[in-house]
This record gives C-alpha cells, structure tokens and sequence, in this order.
C-alpha cells in the first residue's frame, strides 16, 4: 500500500537516518503529491512555506531517501528526473497531453525475458506513454 508519513519516518529511523526539518517537509511533499514531481516542482510548492530551501538541499535529500530506498528516481523520457516516494514495483503511464505520470500495477517481478537469462538485470522499468481519459 501508498506509504504514510508516519510510516516513512519509522523506516528513516530503523535505517537510522535523521532529517532535518527541511528535509523532511521535502518529505512530505513527495508523499503529499503523487505527482512524480522533479526537483523544479518540489522548489516551486515548497518555496513560500520555506524561503530558504536550496535546490541542492531538495537534490541532497533526494537521493539520501534514495539510497535509503524510500525514493525511486523513475525513467521517462523527460530531461528533468522524476521522483516517486511509491517504491513497491509498479508501472507507469505518461499522459503526452497534460504530462501527467500515472502510477498503475504490474508484477515487474515476473518479467524475466528468456533473451536475457543469462544477463544480470539491476533494474526494471515499464512505461507507457499516450493520453488520459481527462485528455481524450
Ligand atoms: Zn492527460
Ligand atoms: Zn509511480
């Protein structure tokens, strides 16, 4: 299931990983908005509430989270990375419309293509792209 806030900061504190106050307002915009956001748009929703947040504390924190394996940076073709505090596997659709990221299920883990049985495989992505039905 989507995690919760309370969740996420009972598993920074069994990996013993202590955030700030910014960083875990960072935190909390990722679990508040599921919108796959870049780093441009968590700045953007944050910046009223916390003038002085850096990018570089939002790029810093993001991939603590990461390495901590509570952020999944996510493959699309946009030139800016794309960030998902959703890390169980899932899919994702992208609407060529209004850009949004869908997040939808599919058991990644299976997929095993023959071709590759003999390759070593550290990651796994599915991704669709097309048009939403708010877009149709
Ligand atoms: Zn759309
Ligand atoms: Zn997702």
């Amino acid at each position: 299931m989507k995690p919760t806030f309370e969740d996420i900061k009972q598993q920074l504190k069994a990996k013993n990983i202590s955030l700030s106050y910014q960083r875990l307002k960072i935190l909390e915009y990722l679990i508040e908005n599921r919108c796959h956001p870049t780093v441009e748009m968590i700045f953007a929703g944050l910046h009223d509430e916390i003038p002085t947040l850096s990018k570089t504390t939002i790029y810093n924190t993001l991939r603590i989270l990461e390495e901590a394996g509570l952020v999944k940076e996510i493959t699309t073709e946009d030139k800016e990375a794309r960030y998902d505090i959703a890390t169980e596997t899932h899919g994702h659709f992208k609407c060529e419309s209004c850009g949004t990221i869908f997040d939808f299920s599919v058991d990644i883990d299976s997929i095993i293509p023959g071709d590759l049985s003999r390759f070593v495989i550290k990651d796994k992505n599915i991704y669709f792209k097309g048009l939403c039905p708010r877009c149709l």
